[in-house]
């Protein structure tokens, strides 16, 4: 497709520079939004001793009782993960 083909999308045709450069604002949008979403949720990292079967989050007040599993180890969000591999990808930087 050369530089100036146009594209047919939602029943109008699109230049390939629009649709670049909506690629490039969706990319910026889902890096902020990440990076937000990133900054908002806790991962619970500084966590005391509460009594004698809690574990207390300092940062989110969020607590586990050991009897009850204890805190589990800490996972990304699905969401999280597939925002950086398209993040990633969208910027050649994996495959
Ligand atoms: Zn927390």
């Amino acid at each position: 497709m050369s530089k100036h083909t146009p594209y047919r999308k939602h029943g109008r045709l699109w230049s390939v520079e629009e649709l670049m450069q909506q690629r490039g604002e969706l990319l910026t949008a889902l890096e902020n939004l990440l990076e937000l979403s990133e900054s908002q949720i806790c991962r619970h990292e500084n966590t005391h001793r509460g009594g004698l079967i809690w574990e207390i989050c300092d940062d989110c007040k969020e607590m586990w009782a050991d009897d009850m599993g204890g805190k589990p180890p800490w996972k990304d969000p699905k969401e999280w993960v597939a925002a950086r591999k398209s993040i990633a990808r969208a910027k050649g930087e994996a495959k």
